[in-house]
């Protein structure tokens, strides 16, 4: 038997009900902020993200999917999406459209990790990037979409936590005074810290092995210029007149090499180990890194797996709306020639309709049509068709009734939507 590759998933059934549902709920909060979406490949050269990510960082040195093709290029699946979003606005010339522009993008992501639960190869991430503005109500809104997203999935117990990382101005000297902190530590840190410190100081910060090394450290805001210092006071400020919630954590420096000024992540209090929803901040140099303007960015990204893993776990049941509404079960050849053009018409009165075509006995059709959770089945015979009338079966109470086919669709709607209240 061949089976799929480590790390990936067949999502279907009870399972795809999930993924719908959250897909909804960006659609929808998407279209409310006035985002636009943008689909981008899900290959690139390996460059833009060895330009872009960072050589050093942990994604870019173990975890990419990289190969050469037929044409002798080296290829990567792309580990996350905003360096694809910073390439094409570069490409297409977006900054012609004007600033800012804002998108929103989905779909899978590779990364070659240890697999685990919510944590897989193949991954699924949701972002919004604004694009063309370095003002802090930029910075503002995106946090304030993570925190009405994350509400709107019917997560109530989180917490956001907000950060600057400072800018290529300021960074350099807060540089130097973790190097100097942590010199006279190195012994004490884990291997991959060690190499960090000649790499990608910032992240010795948020590595859990080395928490209590890393409390002491220097803090970031006693390093900041005066233009990140006001950027976040004015973060703040707004943060608090629209009444979010927050708490800084000046450990917070996120693992991507491009970020600027604003760092922020939204965790869940229930998840356990892997609390993190989502998280993002600002990039104001990514774009001219791999070869464009100046433009400036701010945006985030939400790994969709981990939240459905979430949303088990809460309870949140996103509802039977993938089942159909009625199974028709047609009993005999005159019978079967008819359920089509009765499904036809139940379906322009806009019920979800699932037709039974494999050849049986109605009491396997019927068993069938409670196994896909159809709550009514019409059961059409020759008799029926006759008279004008259709059988029409309740599946939760059993009960059954002979309707005149002109009166079927006002029948049927009037039971759907006994059920359907409280959905
Ligand atoms: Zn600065
Ligand atoms: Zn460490």
């Amino acid at each position: 038997m061949i089976r799929r590759i480590k790390g990936t998933q067949d999502i279907y059934m009870e399972e795809i009900t999930y993924w719908h549902y959250v897909e909804g709920i960006i659609l929808d909060l998407t279209k409310k902020y006035a985002f636009q979406e943008i689909r981008t490949p899900i290959f690139e050269a390996t460059q833009l993200f060895k330009r872009s990510v960072g050589e050093y960082t942990d994604v870019v040195q173990k975890e990419m999917y990289t190969f050469e093709d037929k044409g002798g290029r080296s290829v990567t699946l792309r580990p996350e999406g905003t360096a694809s979003i910073a390439r094409a606005y570069i490409e297409n010339g977006f900054i012609n459209f004007g600033s800012p522009l804002k998108l929103f993008y989905v779909g899978p992501m590779f990364r070659y990790e240890k697999p685990q639960a919510g944590r897989l190869r193949q991954f699924h991430q949701f972002g919004i990037e604004t694009l063309g503005s370095e003002d802090p109500e930029a910075d503002f809104e995106i946090i304030d979409f993570s925190v009405n997203f994350v509400k709107a999935l019917g997560i109530n117990d989180f917490q956001l936590l907000i950060n600057s990382v400072g800018c290529e101005k300021c960074r350099p000297e807060y540089r130097k005074a973790l190097k100097k902190y942590y010199s006279g530590k190195l012994d004490r840190i884990c291997d991959d810290c060690k190499k960090r410190y000649e790499t990608n100081i910032l992240r010795l910060l948020d590595c859990d092995k080395d928490r209590e090394i890393a409390k002491n450290a220097p803090s970031i805001h006693d390093y900041l210029c005066a233009e990140c210092s006001e950027h976040f006071d004015k973060l703040i400020h707004l943060l608090e007149e629209n009444d979010i919630d927050f708490t800084i954590d000046e450990s917070l420096v996120r693992g991507l090499d491009y970020y600027t000024k604003t760092a922020f992540e939204i965790k869940s209090n229930t998840l356990g180990g892997q609390d993190q929803i989502l998280g993002g901040g600002r990039y104001d140099g990514l774009i001219e890194q791999i070869g464009g303007k100046r433009v400036p960015a701010v945006g985030f990204a939400a790994g969709l797996d981990r939240i459905i893993l979430l949303l088990k776990k809460e309870k949140i049941v996103p509802g039977d709306k993938e089942k159909p509404d009625i199974a028709v079960l047609a009993i005999d050849e005159i019978a079967k020639k008819e359920s089509f053009k009765i499904a036809e018409y139940l379906r322009e009165k806009d019920f979800s309709v699932f037709i039974d075509v494999v050849n049986r006995n109605v009491g396997n059709k019927l068993k069938h049509a409670s196994r896909i959770g159809a709550p009514i089945s019409i059961i059409l015979g020759e008799n029926e068709i006759k008279s004008g009338e259709i059988s029409i079966k309740n599946m939760n109470s059993g009960e059954q009734k002979n309707i005149p086919m002109k009166e079927a669709s006002t029948y049927l709607m009037g039971m759907l939507k006994k059920k359907k209240v409280g959905n």
